[in-house]
């Protein structure tokens, strides 16, 4: 078996966890209120700045790393998803961003000053078509002033800042659909009141995710980042990252079903006989485990080529869904296993079910990752 990626890393990531146990996030799960202290001890340990280079005051990992903090936080039954995208979404600013805005906002991102850590992009009407979105921001001399709506934007409540997609051409008058639309940095400290709405939706899983309103919110020229016109580009760039972190932590989660799995199956005895000895209940424990360690590949195969700077649009796609089909299955078997104590909320197990079934949905959807394998790998027709 392979050795996993930093060891040093990971064992520091599960001493911190270790002081978050499941009724930590039983408690916050049933009032769906935000992990604030595990958020912050993690960031003053400086998990959160992995990808951020050192001259900008982070570590300067790479995205390796960043998959082994991940994967840890979520193999000890912690959840990730209330600050994974404080390590990434900086990434459009890094990549696309000016110098200046560089310079003033990467140190205090790295230092947890600033939070940056909502991504706005999915809006109701348009749903996975992202070209059909339709917040618009229109320049008026040396601001922008932005309408419309987004939907499913987590995070927003526990954001300084925020990276919005929206149109600056509509679709209709721009030269390709992809084309003219445009990324602004937005300070939710002003927006909020000023322009901008966030309405809490609350959902099967705690998630701090929310739909924003925008009404007539202005936001400084000075805030777009990189061209007019190329933001859909910058934004998919900045996804490869994510759905491979995403992917991570279905790993994680999947290896946190499988240690529960088997060591009740070892320890539980039902006819004189632990249940594990039964092949009925120790084959799916092992399947899912050959399934996970596969997926497990993929994840690092996608996240070596992205470090390498190479492409990796399909590899991340194909990381993606691989994961968070292996760790549903291995979700789904836990509970099996544990029989009606699978249901019970003092064992997490129902909780951490909730938590990863979210990844067959979102960042994207299987279908569409099947889609994209489907016509730009193997060459088929595309449906629409
Ligand atoms: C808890 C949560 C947090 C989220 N956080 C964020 C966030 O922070 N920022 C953000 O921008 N978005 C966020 N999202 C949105 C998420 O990325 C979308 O929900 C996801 O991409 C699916 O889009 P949709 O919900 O609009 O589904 P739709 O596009 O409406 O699709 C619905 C279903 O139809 C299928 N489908 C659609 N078209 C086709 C087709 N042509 N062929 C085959 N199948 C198709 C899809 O696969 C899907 O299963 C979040 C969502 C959730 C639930």
């Amino acid at each position: 078996m392979t050795q996993p990626s930093h060891p040093e890393i990971r064992e520091a990531v599960r001493k911190l966890c270790a002081g978050f146990p499941g009724e930590y996030w039983r408690a916050l799960d049933r009032e769906r209120t935000y992990p604030t202290r595990f958020v912050k001890t993690l960031t003053e340990a400086g998990f959160l700045s992995v990808l951020i280079p050192e001259e900008y005051g982070g570590s300067g990992l790479g995205l390796s790393a960043a998959t082994a903090v991940l994967e840890e936080i979520h193999r000890s039954g912690c959840n990730g998803g209330a600050c994974h995208a404080q390590m990434y979404t900086m990434g459009t600013v890094l990549k696309h961003g000016s110098a200046a805005q560089k310079a003033e906002y990467l140190p205090k991102i790295a230092s947890g000053e600033i939070r940056l850590q909502a991504f706005g992009v999915t809006e109701p009407t348009a749903g996975t078509d992202t070209t059909r979105i339709s917040t618009f921001a229109r320049r008026e001399g040396d601001k922008y002033i932005v309408n419309g709506q987004k939907i499913w934007i987590s995070r927003a409540e526990h954001s300084d800042l925020m990276v919005l997609l929206v149109r600056t051409t509509a679709r209709e008058d721009a030269a390709r659909p992809a084309d003219g639309m445009s990324v602004l940095l937005v300070d939710m400290r002003e927006a909020v009141g000023n322009g901008l709405t966030i309405r809490p939706i609350r959902t099967m899983l705690n998630h701090a995710t929310t739909e924003l309103f925008f009404d007539n919110l202005e936001v400084p020229a000075s805030n777009l980042v990189g061209e007019e016109g190329k933001g859909f580009r910058y934004i998919l760039d900045g996804m490869n990252a994510e759905r491979i972190l995403i992917a991570s932590e279905c790993i994680g989660d999947g290896r946190f079903f499988i240690d529960r799995s088997s060591a009740y199956a070892k320890e539980r005895n039902v006819f004189g006989r632990a249940i594990g000895e039964n092949q009925g209940v120790q084959f799916p424990i092992a399947r899912n485990y050959v399934q996970l360690s596969a997926a497990a590949l993929a994840v690092d195969h996608a996240a070596a080529l992205f470090d390498a700077g190479q492409p990796c649009g399909t590899e991340a796609n194909m990381a993606k869904m691989l994961a968070s089909e292996a760790s549903w299955a291995a979700a789904d078997t836990c509970i099996q296993t544990h029989g009606g104590f699978g249901f019970a909320e003092e064992y997490d197990i129902e909780r951490k079910f909730r938590e990863t079934r979210l990844y067959q949905v979102a960042p994207i959807s299987t279908n569409l990752i099947l889609s994209h394998v489907g016509t730009h790998v193997l060459g088929m027709p595309k449906s629409f």
